[in-house]
Formats: structure tokens, C-alpha cells, sequence
């Protein structure tokens, strides 16, 4: 369930039906991997998808594209140096000029608009670093003012930039769709590459049944799903947030981000028919205990919204890196990666796309180094033994403890013949059993009360009440068989 296509649109679905060779493979079509796309459309790509085109994080995003995001600056400065701040903020708006050409050259009709945006502190605490990180962007020539926010969140301090953007990212990709079809490049849906096997200068990466031959393979999957020799487990953590939309009288016609943790954002959609406030709040680290009925009661309460007003919610992940940079660029020898995008996917997939477009046509592109996906500093050190730390606290913890006390007595734990399995009771009364560890790296799962799935607390990965995989990494299903 989403906004972004609540007015669902139609069309068929390509699927691979037979093994094929292009020059190009594109793993992806959210954001990242269709912008891809549509900068290599002169080329030889086909692009695939596990599921439909933008139904990955990007059909959960808020939407907002804005280069002003908490206090990031500060900390990229704080973490790497100076240099690496002044870039990122020059990608950022590099990004957001990308995205504004395409969608005017090619006439997109996204509910693209302009739109004011805030940072505030929502705390007294956080208002001496919200003015470090308004000093930074002054000093980089952003037009930034003191502002009071529209409305009613506690704040302290808020501050305001009028030149950023929102709008409907399931209705951009649609347009590029078209696009590309019209270049008749194939975009197949429902085809989940399981393997990728190198052999001598080529690649051949295995659907379930067919497979595709290529001479470059970019990975816009959000989490790679293999382990090796990327080690992104070790380079990230994955935070999640709970989104609720309601219904609202006004469109208020901006957007709103605390600047510190946990996040509490907001912005307004109007889709023709109605007008709807998108909240979120309530981030944090998945390998904590989680309890997502309690998350979205505190997102009601924050933003004060009444129960009858609400449509829809739900909650969605992203990858978070210790320096706050993303991890875009060449991996090894013909693959490219791009992920890490720390909630802001919406610029740095956009910008991921302009990045490795330009790598692969042999075009100078600035940003190359400062986003290197193979690049160590002492962030990730400094972060390595808090990312090891809860990452086998959800290997061992659920396992030893078996979870029983997080549930409401819906949620069994068996052992059977050496399997490790999990019962979930629906409201019948009928039995719904998995193997409970995930494919991806052997954690065991916690079961979502609020939206009825099994989720993965180390990488993400999602699996339905019958074990069916709704997100990756995980490639797999965990259905178990009597
Ligand atoms: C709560 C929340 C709010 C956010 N709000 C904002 C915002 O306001 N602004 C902003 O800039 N960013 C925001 N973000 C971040 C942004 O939504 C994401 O970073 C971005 O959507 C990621 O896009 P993507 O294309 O990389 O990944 P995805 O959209 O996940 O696309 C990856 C695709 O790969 C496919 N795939 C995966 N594995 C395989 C496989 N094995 N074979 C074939 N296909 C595969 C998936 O099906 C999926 O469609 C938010 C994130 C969250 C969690």
C-alpha cells in the first residue's frame, strides 16, 4: 500500500522469457536503476526487477528532494573533512538539477512542484549544532532564513530554503518507463536475478529460469544480495521508519525534517482529488527490539493526527553509512554499485545514475573518488565494532531468548527435526509456519504485528506470513512444508 499509486496504473508486465545478451545489465528499476536506464538509453541495456517497476523502498519514500537534510554537513565534516561536505552539498544540488531537466525535457507529469523546506530542532539540545550546520551553509552560499515552521511540531529553532522540490516518485518512473520503451528497451518485471557468475571478460547472471549474458552489470537493488566481496553488512546499519498519511483540509506546501535523531519529517501531497499530510517518525536502528503499534501511536501523537482522518501506514528501511556519504561507483572489475543513501535516495539515486552513466561512457564525472564504494576511513572503523555488536545480537539474541514476550501469544517458536521454525495464528485460528533465519545471513526474524510480516532486523529483508520474500536481500523464500 502506497500513495504514490493509490490511482493504480495499468499496463502489462514483460517478463524474461528466454536466455538474451546486451551489453548492459541494470539490476533495479526504483529510482536508481531506471534513471540509470535513462541515461544509457543509447545503449545496449535491458533493465530487470524482482518485482514492478518502483515497487522497492522507492514506493514508500516521502519524496522530498532537498539537498537541506538535518544536519548532515556537520557531520561529514565532523567525520571525513571539509572537502567532502562541500561536495556532497554540491552533488546534492547537482542531483536536484538533474531530475528537474528530465522531468521538463521530457514533459513527466509527476506532481513535481517547488516547494519551502525546514530543518528544526525538536529538542533545546540540538539548536547550538543546528546553527553550526546553518553557519556551513551560508558560508557555501545557500540562501538559508530563521523561519517558524507552518505548523504545529514543537520546535525551538527552524530554519528555511525555498529552492527544493517534492513529488510523485511512482509517476516519475512511469514517465521514464515510457521513455525507454519507446527506445524499445526491454524492462522485465517479476524476474529475480538469483546469481551472477563471471567468465572471462562477460558476466551471466541466472533468473530462476533463463539467464542473461552481459559485458556490465549495475547493481541498483538497494541491498546487494551477495556478501562477498562487498561486505556491506559491515559497512552500514539499516534504519526504519513509520510513515502514517492522513487526510488533510490545507495543503500546507512544505516540507519538514528535525535535525536530530530520531527523525520526525513531514510534507503534503495533493493528488487531484485529495490533499494528504505524509508524517514520519520514530527512525531507529532495526537491530533494536522494535514494537511498530507503539512507533505508530508516537507518530498520531507527534503530529496530532486524528485516527479518523488516516489512510494509510506503513513503515520502510533504508541503508544507513558511518560517514553519511553513499557508496556509488565501480566494485570490481564490469560491476557497479550504488546504495547507502542514508533516507535520501531520492538526490543520491539520481545522482548514482549520473555517476555511473558517466563511468561507463568514459566521461569525467567530479564526484568518482568522494563516493568510491571501496573507500575506508575511520568512520567505518570507528563504527565497525557497533555494527558487528548488533548485528550478532539479532544472530544470537532472538534465537536464545525465542522472542515469546514481544507478541501477543500470536507467535510460537518450534523446533522440529533440527529446524528452527515460527508459527504465526492468524485471526481464524489457521497456522502460518516459516523457517525462522533469514537466507540472506542466518538471522532470525521478528514478526511485524502492524503490517503482518516477517522482517528481518539485520538487512531488511521481508517475507509474508507464508514465507514468501516481499524484499531482498534475501533472494529466497523461508516457506515451510509439513
Ligand atoms: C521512510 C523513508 C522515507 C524516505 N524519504 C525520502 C525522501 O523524502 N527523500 C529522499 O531523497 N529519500 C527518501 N528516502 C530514501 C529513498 O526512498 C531510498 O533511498 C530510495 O528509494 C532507494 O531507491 P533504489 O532505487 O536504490 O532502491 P529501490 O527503490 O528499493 O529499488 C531497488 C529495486 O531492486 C529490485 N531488486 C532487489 N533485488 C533484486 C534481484 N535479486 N533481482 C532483481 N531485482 C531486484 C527491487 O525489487 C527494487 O524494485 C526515504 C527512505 C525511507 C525508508
Amino acid at each position: 500500500m502506497s500513495i504514490w499509486n493509490k490511482k493504480e496504473i495499468k499496463r502489462d508486465i514483460q517478463r524474461l522469457n528466454k536466455d538474451i545478451e546486451v551489453d548492459i545489465l541494470i539490476i533495479g528499476a526504483g529510482i536508481t536503476g531506471m534513471t540509470t536506464a535513462y541515461f544509457l538509453k543509447d545503449k545496449n541495456i535491458c533493465v530487470v526487477d524482482a518485482n514492478r517497476i518502483g515497487h522497492g523502498v522507492t514506493l514508500n519514500t516521502t519524496a522530498k528532494i532537498n539537498y537541506f537534510q538535518e544536519r548532515v554537513y556537520t557531520k561529514i565534516k565532523n567525520i571525513r573533512d571539509e572537502k567532502s561536505a562541500k561536495k556532497y552539498l554540491k552533488s546534492q544540488i547537482s542531483a536536484i538539477k538533474d531530475i528537474k531537466e528530465i522531468i521538463e525535457k521530457e514533459n513527466i507529469n509527476c506532481d513535481f512542484k517547488m516547494v519551502d523546506s525546514y530543518v528544526f530542532s525538536n529538542k533545546e539540545s540540538e539548536t547550538q549544532p543546528l546553527k553550526k550546520e546553518i553557519e556551513f551553509l551560508k558560508e557555501n552560499n545557500i540562501q538559508v532564513k530563521q523561519k517558524e515552521l507552518p505548523n504545529k511540531i514543537t520546535q525551538y529553532l527552524s530554519y528555511c530554503v525555498s529552492d527544493t522540490y517534492i513529488f510523485n516518485p511512482i509517476k516519475y518512473l512511469e514517465g521514464i518507463y515510457k521513455i525507454l520503451k519507446e527506445k524499445n528497451i526491454n524492462i522485465f518485471e517479476e524476474t529475480k536475478i538469483l546469481k551472477i557468475k563471471k567468465k572471462d571478460d562477460y558476466y551471466i547472471c541466472y533468473s530462476n529460469k533463463y539467464k542473461i549474458k552481459t559485458k556490465k552489470v549495475i547493481l541498483a537493488c538497494h541491498y546487494p544480495y551477495f556478501i562477498l566481496p562487498f561486505l556491506l553488512p559491515l559497512r552500514s546499519h539499516i534504519e526504519k521508519s513509520y510513515i502514517v498519511i492522513s487526510r488533510v483540509k490545507k495543503d500546507l506546501n512544505f516540507t519538514c525534517i528535525s535535525s536530530s535523531s530520531p527523525t520526525y519529517s513531514c510534507r503534503f501531497y495533493n493528488d487531484g482529488d485529495n490533499i494528504y499530510q505524509i508524517s514520519l517518525a520514530e527512525s531507529h536502528n532495526t537491530s533494536i527490539k522494535q514494537n511498530d503499534e507503539y512507533h505508530f501511536k508516537r507518530v498520531k501523537e507527534i503530529f496530532n493526527l486524528k485516527e479518523s482522518d488516516i489512510v494509510i501506514t506503513y513503515s520502510n528501511v533504508d541503508i544507513m553509512t558511518p560517514d553519511h556519504m553513499p557508496y556509488i561507483g565501480r566494485l570490481k572489475d564490469n560491476i557497479y554499485i550504488a546504495c547507502g543513501y542514508n533516507t535520501w535516495g531520492m538526490t543520491n539515486g539520481v545522482l548514482a545514475a549520473r555517476i555511473l552513466s558517466d563511468m561507463i561512457l568514459n566521461k569525467e564525472n567530479e564526484y568518482v573518488e568522494v563516493f568510491n564504494p571501496n573507500r575506508i576511513n575511520i568512520a567505518n572503523i570507528v563504527d565497525l565494532p557497533n555494527i558487528i555488536f548488533s548485528q550478532t545480537k539479532s544472530f544470537f539474541g532472538p534465537k536464545l531468548v525465542k522472542n515469546k514476550s514481544w507478541y501477543n501469544g500470536n507467535i510460537t517458536f518450534i523446533n522440529k527435526e533440527g529446524k528452527s521454525l515460527a508459527v504465526y495464528k492468524d485471526e481464524k485460528g489457521n497456522n502460518h509456519i516459516i523457517h525462522n533465519k533469514c537466507p540472506h545471513f542466518g538471522c532470525s526474524l521478528i514478526f511485524n504485528e502492524e503490517e503482518k510480516t516477517w522482517d528481518c532486523p539485520c538487512h531488511s529483508s521481508r517475507f509474508d506470513i507464508d514465507g514468501r520474500c516481499i524484499k531482498g536481500p534475501s533472494n529466497y523464500d523461508i516457506s515451510y512444508k509439513e
